[in-house]
């Protein structure tokens, strides 16, 4: 059986990752004009599955991003043969811990020309084992940066276009060489638009607030995972605009995202939040998203994509299905 992680999706088939080569003349890799995604699968023992988080929602958000960098890529043209795709990766990688997997949609073309058409597309993925990537469990120390979020009329917010992660990369450097763990940005005219690669929430007098979508903030899926669950357990919700100084006063303050799960934000700029430890709210979301992701719980199980992983003897796990079995 092949080591977990080692095949990718590349050029229209599965095959080894050492050899899945991009040429330097890749007019992605000159300009940035790819868009991806950030999808994570949970290692579930008890039904010896993969479950893959919202994957209809992260291919959807994929092909949005590639209609606004006009990417043609025949395979997101079906939105069914695009998971099916991941599955399959999934599968032959034969992952049995948590994974963390990049689709990546990109101009294959090779040209100088600084344009979005008539240049060939393709699109990649692959995955890697991923637990918790930073530690979290006590929460964050972030600050606000220097940098500013891009403004969806430089750089498409709502897309996940490669070459906008650099703005991400300088926000996220400046936090750390300065001892945070992470910076949230504002936007050009100085609200709270999110974290450099990850959604923010505060809770102020048990409400729950986020930045509007309107706010140049990436509309995150945990973001919607977590407005769903507090309104499922009638949790009030406001969808606004942030002032800088609300983060000071806030009486609880956490970021989410595929990639850091949710995370409590212990100290703004110094300052700490609520009492400096995780507050009630976020513990609560915290704990029960685990719990939704890992399986654990019936809530929202339409969220996961059981993913039927070989056995040793050659066999499928039981009670696993294809893409979108749930
Ligand atoms: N904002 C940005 C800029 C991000 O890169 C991410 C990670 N995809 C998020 C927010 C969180 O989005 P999601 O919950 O869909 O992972």
């Amino acid at each position: 059986m092949t080591a977990p992680g080692t095949i990718c999706y590349y050029d229209g088939r599965f095959g080894p990752l050492a050899e899945a080569r991009v040429p330097i003349t890749t007019h992605a890799f000159n300009y940035g004009t790819g868009c991806f995604e950030g999808i994570r699968a949970y290692w579930n023992e008890a039904a010896g599955c993969l479950q893959v988080i919202r994957l209809p929602e992260h291919v959807r958000r994929l092909a949005n991003s590639a209609r606004v960098l006009r990417l043609q890529c025949p395979d997101l043209e079906s939105p069914e043969r695009a998971q099916e795709v991941i599955c399959e990766l999934l599968r032959r990688n034969a992952f049995r811990t948590d994974v963390y997997i990049r689709p990546i949609v990109y101009k294959s073309g090779s040209t100088i020309q600084v344009t979005l058409s008539g240049i060939e597309s393709d699109w990649c993925v692959y995955a890697v084992g991923m637990g918790d990537y930073v530690d979290t469990k006590d929460g964050l120390d972030v600050l606000v940066s220097t940098w500013r979020r891009i403004d969806d009329n430089a750089i498409p917010a709502r897309a996940k276009p490669t070459g906008a992660y650099l703005n991400a990369a300088l926000a996220s450097d400046e936090a750390r060489s300065r001892g945070a763990a992470e910076a949230i940005m504002l936007t050009g005219d100085g609200h709270v638009a999110e974290a450099a690669s990850s959604n923010l929430f505060v809770v102020e007098d048990g409400i729950l607030i986020t930045s509007p979508v309107s706010d140049d903030v990436l509309v995150g899926i945990t973001r919607d995972c977590v407005l769903r669950m507090a309104r499922s357990r009638s949790l009030a919700v406001e969808e606004r605009r942030i002032d800088r100084s609300e983060l000071f006063v806030a009486d609880e303050a956490f970021l989410c995202g595929t990639g850091v799960q949710i995370a409590p934000v212990r100290s703004v700029d110094g300052r700490p939040i609520g009492g400096g430890r995780p507050g009630p709210v976020t513990t609560m979301l915290r704990d029960w998203y685990q719990q939704i992701v890992r399986g654990q719980v019936d809530d929202f199980s339409e969220w996961r994509t059981p993913i039927a992983v070989a056995t040793a003897d050659g066999g499928a796990t039981a009670g696993a299905a294809g893409a979108g079995g749930q």
